[in-house]
């Protein structure tokens, strides 16, 4: 009874060859011909070495970059968003080491797991609404993973909608706003902009409000 109950437990992660989203994984096939070398599969959820048990904070980024995550294997490992991204969580004590765009290059999270609510490179960047929804399969699991999760980042409004909708709470009820934190299923919810190059770019994020959003997180933590 117990064996079959956990066997048929949903899994956090999906296979190498995901069939579940017809167009992302026509895409991968063409990057797989395109690009040998590249990870080209779903990026798994990046853990701290301490295990499941010690993350208290999930960050719940859009989707691999095409050159960033989906051709190294590590979310926002790759590109300019992962540069902003673990250059702030080292500076609140939420990872150590160095980070050098690289899997290997020894980085570790401390209490914190990073995921994507698609697993899977979008053309363009962009995931259509059911490539959110069905990858919302893993999403859920993802969180269910922890069981000393306290909160949640959401970097950008489709990460953010497609967490509160894994958490079965409703959108409309948990709006998206940068800097905004509300409890949603017995969560923190933090959220900020996307850390993308295009949004730091054109001022829409500034390094000082992303590293405030962890300041406010980093002390909901000790609380
Ligand atoms: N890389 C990721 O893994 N996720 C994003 O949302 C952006 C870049």
């Amino acid at each position: 009874m117990k064996a079959a109950a956990l066997s048929a437990a949903p899994s956090p992660e999906p296979s190498r060859d995901c069939p579940l989203c017809p167009r992302l994984h026509d895409f991968i096939a063409v990057l797989r011909q395109r690009e040998p070398g590249w990870f080209n599969a779903p990026v798994p959820t990046f853990l701290p070495p301490e295990g499941e048990d010690s993350v208290r904070l999930l960050i719940v980024g859009l989707a691999p970059g095409l050159r960033g995550a989906n051709r190294t294997g590590r979310p926002f490992t790759g590109d300019y968003a992962g540069d902003l991204l673990y250059g702030t969580l080292i500076a609140e004590g939420l990872a150590r080491g160095e980070f050098k765009a690289r899997p290997d290059d020894g980085l570790e999270l401390i209490g914190t797991a990073i995921t994507n609510a698609v697993r899977c490179v979008p053309p363009e960047n962009k995931p259509i609404g059911s490539e959110i929804a069905t990858c919302r399969t893993f999403l859920r699991p993802t969180i269910a993973r922890f069981p000393n999760l306290r909160a949640i980042l959401t970097l950008g409004s489709i990460a953010h909608q497609s967490t509160v909708r894994a958490l079965d709470e409703r959108v409309a009820a948990h709006p998206f706003r940068h800097g905004r934190r509300q409890e949603a299923g017995g969560i923190m919810l933090f959220s900020s902009y996307h850390c993308s190059r295009y949004n730091t770019n054109t001022g829409v994020l500034t390094e000082e409000m992303f590293v405030n959003v962890f300041k406010e997180i980093a002390a909901f933590l000790k609380s």
